[in-house]
């Protein structure tokens, strides 16, 4: 599989084979009788989509990722000319890089891309640290949830609603899909990523401020990585307004900070002389003085924000400034604690990368997880270390480019509560009622599914 796509889902057994796994074998319904097919159906080509993948690399070798991820930005340029409403949304990690690589601020970047992206007849481009605070008001709702559950019971069942785990990072569901299975889902969050909260609200509610129907919208996100590909095509994110209408997807493509930067190097763009224009304000954290804004934490602040939230709603306990995260074992395991009276009331951790995620994941098999919530990243560093992010530059250590990202990712960009976001209250009053309503489920919340293997598919991975 390619290197692009995160550590988790290449180092999760999966091997580069040619052949398609036995994973993607279907049983036949004939009861296994070979069946002659009609000559005219024998050479028509088996079509592939993303939307199959298991993740599993069997059937998506180097060389056809390698299509896939061209076929991406190749799908953009085309839709560029098809009639559509094309809206491209923007997240801060991606920020971040163009603006290291290029040596501007955030805010010029964006500035920058709004002005190549509609030069090129892109309707809007909005900015996901938006949507990343809609998922967090979602996500605080669901852990006070869970928390007072088991809190308020005996029921060993019911008790293990905790662990909550975050549910942003797409390289880390497949991987719990794929290989964890059922036990370890119903602790894992059901609030949608970022990436895709922004899709609901434009497919669903803002595509009506704009006088656009749902369908004569093309969405492109542009992202850290590649397993947000993967993400962009589940099912799960395809919805329908009638039962007899067209079938709606919330993202409809996802570019990488990488592949934007080919789009530019391929049309010879000045980037850093182009002009700013201003950046559309309807779904972006932009300020009326034209300042960014968002939370803490380059991978989304989840830790954070819920942590500040349960500090307040369950032991009114108001925080400032930052917290103080403690390293426990290496810099990509660190945790907080909130003491009252003496006592650990709240314990969460921020685990990025593959081997502190393993053994997170062991402890909480074996009921020796003493963490009420876990924000997990498959990348090491977390999403400014994201497989589509841009390279390294020659004679620079990935080290240093991540010490360049962080603070290129928080350069002038305010400090802000979720909660007190206007755009986010907006959306709550005009579209969504309240955090957990049942509209607010249904756009926002989605369901994870174990991958159960063929006995020749585990045989195979003996
Ligand atoms: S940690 Fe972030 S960049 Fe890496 S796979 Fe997950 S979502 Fe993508």
């Amino acid at each position: 599989m390619s290197e692009k796509f995160s550590a988790t889902l290449r180092i999760g057994d999966l091997n580069d084979y040619i052949a398609p796994s036995q994973g993607c074998v279907i049983k036949s319904e004939n009861g296994g009788k070979a069946k002659t097919a009609p000559k005219a159906l024998q050479t028509e080509p088996v079509k592939i989509s993303l939307k199959d993948c298991l993740a599993c690399s069997g059937c998506i070798t180097s060389a056809e990722t390698v299509m896939l991820e061209k076929q991406s930005l190749g799908e953009f340029l085309s839709n560029l000319n098809k009639g559509k409403a094309v809206i491209v949304s923007l997240s801060p990690q991606s920020r971040a890089s163009l603006s290291v690589h290029f040596g501007l601020s955030p805010i010029q970047v964006f500035r920058k891309l709004t002005t190549l992206f509609k030069s090129m007849g892109v309707k809007a481009i909005f900015d996901t640290s938006s949507s990343r605070d809609l998922t967090l008001v979602e996500s605080c709702n669901e852990f006070i949830a869970r928390y007072r559950q088991s809190n308020s019971t005996d029921d060993e069942k019911l008790k293990s609603s905790l662990p909550m785990i975050s549910s942003a990072c797409p390289g880390w569901i497949c991987y719990a899909e794929k290989t964890l299975g059922s036990y370890i889902l119903p602790y894992i969050s059901s609030v949608k990523s970022p990436q895709q909260t922004i899709g609901a609200a434009i497919k669903n509610h803002l595509c009506q401020k704009l006088y656009l129907r749902p369908e004569d919208i093309y969405h492109v996100t542009v992202m850290p990585c590649y397993d947000k590909k993967l993400e962009a095509a589940r099912d799960d994110f395809v919805f329908q307004v009638d039962s007899d209408s067209e079938r709606i997807t919330e993202v409809d493509s996802v570019l990488t900070t990488g592949e934007v930067l080919d789009l530019i190097q391929s049309r010879s763009v000045d980037f850093p002389a182009l002009e700013e224009s201003p950046v559309d304000k309807l779904l972006s954290n932009v300020d009326e003085e034209g300042n960014l804004y968002g939370v803490r934490g380059s991978s989304g602040g989840y830790a954070d924000t819920i942590f500040r939230h349960a500090a307040k709603v369950l032991f009114d306990k108001e925080i400032d400034g930052p917290l103080e995260f403690k390293t426990i074992r290496n810099a990509d395991f660190q945790e907080v604690t909130l003491e009252v009276q003496g006592k650990v009331v709240l314990r969460f951790a921020q685990c990025y990368g593959f081997r502190n995620l393993r053994n997170i994941v062991m402890k909480i098999k074996s009921g020796k997880c003493e963490y009420q919530f876990l924000e997990i990243m498959a990348c090491p560093s977390g999403c400014l270390n994201g497989g589509g992010q841009i390279k390294p530059r020659p004679g620079q250590s990935a080290k240093d480019l991540i010490q360049l990202l962080e603070t290129a990712y928080s350069e002038n960009v305010l400090v802000a509560d979720p909660f007190e976001n206007p755009r986010i209250k907006r959306l709550y009053n005009e579209w969504l009622g309240e955090p957990g309503s049942e509209k607010a489920k249904r756009h926002l919340h989605t369901e994870y599914h174990p991958v159960v293997k063929s006995i020749s598919s585990q045989l195979q991975n003996w």
